[in-house]
């Protein structure tokens, strides 16, 4: 989450006229009034207050330039369903689950590491975009690099438009695997079209998507596909500090019999051993034992984007929770049920969010204020009853212009607001507008729950007449 740094907290509570050192405890009037001072939600905020600062301290310790070194990058397999992301991860890995899985849906989060001649790789596959953002509304970025499988048969569908707006949200490179190239009759260059019309302008012809033309089940394009990876990865200097203490995320977990807890992670920075003190999310514990997640094999140490099976926790921890190592079991014990006090609520703490187009109007505001030349975003996902009111949309919006607000729509489509619409909304910062359509129930409810703001319209101008309202500053409160 966007808590406080230590320094805010000790210049505040200076300015309260007391006396303080970094590993004062202080008691909950005081952090209440820490949060009145900076206007924050003591109820969403008490579970992060010292023990958060703890954690942000490790995280915010600087890795020097020296000590860096470069990491492999984590890719991330997106796309419209059937559409191969599954084949091929199976065929990079060598595996293959695509046979075993019941009607072929990937259940679980996937993560491996391969070797690739000495220069790996870490592939992670969620079960759908919502899932790869969902992390991202936590705070987790385990993503470098995303690959965006289309069928070339098949060509754009609605989920890989999804797909599309979850990637670039996220602001990462996307490569695109052109899949089942082997079919009768797949015309590429149809795909490319589409694919240029969504922004992502293929290499070859001037832009800079990387488009690779794969098959799955007849293993044509894996080179091509791995060296345009670890070339963006090259480009991109992707490096962490393998001397430091871990520090990552838990993609999944679960309860397993006899052998306690499994939690599959993926370490991000530092190197992650056997007999470590692990706090992750509501969870604790020693490290036991690691298994490389591909071979099963047991391992006494991980480094830099290294995905593993860990056991050794008390209890599962949730899809996204980040995870640190302590140097004291007791604190670990003590960070862990201060969150898990917090009930079920709190895993979702760190990522309630409250953009609307109040606070947005307040940043606006005070971005005025300031002497700053600093542009203020307003993110937006915009759905429509058709492709027509989307364009009349567009074309209205484009009409915007404001030195200091850059309207950033990053997803538009025809359709329902959806959990994926409010997910990404939540993980964006991002005000989600209706055009003629409505939530389903658990877009609401997600909605409610980490205060992201659905407004909904039915006529075009009275959309474009509050976006105006709101940049200029006059936007009248909702009723
Ligand atoms: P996912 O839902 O995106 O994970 O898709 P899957 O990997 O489960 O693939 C869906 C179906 O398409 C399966 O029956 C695969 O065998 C098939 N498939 C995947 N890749 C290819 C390919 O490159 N060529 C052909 N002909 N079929 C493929």
């Amino acid at each position: 989450g966007s808590g406080l740094s230590v320094a805010d907290v000790m210049r505040t509570l200076m300015g309260m006229g007391m006396m303080v050192n970094i590993n004062a405890d202080i008691d909950f009037e005081t952090a209440e009034l820490l949060a009145t001072e900076h206007d924050l939600d003591i109820e969403l905020k008490a579970a992060e207050s010292l023990e958060q600062e703890l954690i942000t301290e490790i995280e915010e310790i600087e890795d020097k330039p020296e000590t860096l070194i470069a990491r492999p990058p984590v890719v991330t397999f997106l796309g419209h369903v059937d559409h191969g992301k599954t084949s091929l991860l199976d065929h990079l890995v060598g595996i293959n689950v695509v046979k075993g899985e019941a009607g072929g849906i990937t259940q679980h989060i996937r993560a491996y590491k391969i070797d690739n001649n000495g220069h790996p790789v870490t592939f992670v596959d969620t079960p759908g975009h919502e899932a790869f953002t969902e992390m991202r509304a936590r705070g987790a970025n385990v993503t470098d690099i995303a690959v965006l499988v289309v069928a070339a048969d098949d060509g754009i569908m609605p989920q890989t438009e999804e797909a599309i707006s979850h990637a670039k949200a996220a602001e990462v490179p996307i490569v695109v695997a052109l899949n089942k190239i082997d079919l009768e009759g797949v015309d590429a260059n149809r795909v490319m079209t589409q694919l240029t019309e969504h922004q992502l302008t293929p290499s070859e012809w001037g832009g800079d998507v990387e488009i690779v033309r794969t098959s799955a089940t007849q293993g044509i394009g894996m080179e091509e596909l791995l060296e345009t990876l670890l070339t963006i990865a090259e480009l991109n200097e992707y490096s962490a500090n393998p001397d430091r203490s871990a520090l990552g995320v838990c993609l999944e977990s679960e309860q397993q019999g006899d052998r306690g807890v499994v939690a599959k992670m993926i370490v991000q920075n530092g190197t992650l051993r056997v007999g470590d003190i692990l706090v992750c999310g509501p969870a604790h514990g020693r490290v036991r034992a690691m298994q490389d997640t591909l071979t099963g094999k047991p391992i006494l140490e991980a480094g830099p984007s290294t995905p593993v099976s860990l056991m050794g926790l008390d209890t599962p921890p949730g899809a996204g929770d980040r995870f640190h190592v302590l140097k004291d079991i007791s604190q670990a014990r003590e960070i862990a049920s201060a969150r898990e006090g917090e009930s079920s609520r709190q895993s979702l703490s760190g990522i309630t969010t409250k953009v609307s187009f109040d606070s947005f109007q307040e940043m606006l505001e005070g971005g005025k204020l300031g002497t700053s030349a600093d542009t203020v975003k307003l993110n937006l996902i915009i759905r429509a009853d058709a492709r027509g009111s989307l364009e009349a949309i567009d074309k209205e919006l484009s009409k915007f212009d404001h030195p200091e607000v850059q309207i950033r729509v990053l997803q538009r489509s025809v359709g329902g607001i959806t959990l994926a619409d409010a997910t990404l909304a939540s993980a964006s910062d991002a005000v989600i507008l209706g055009f003629n359509v409505i939530p389903d129930e658990k877009a609401r409810s997600l909605a409610d729950e980490r205060g992201v703001e659905i407004r909904r319209y039915d006529v075009i101008y009275k959309l474009t007449d509050d976006i105006r309202a709101l940049i200029e500053g006059r936007l009248k409160p909702e009723e």
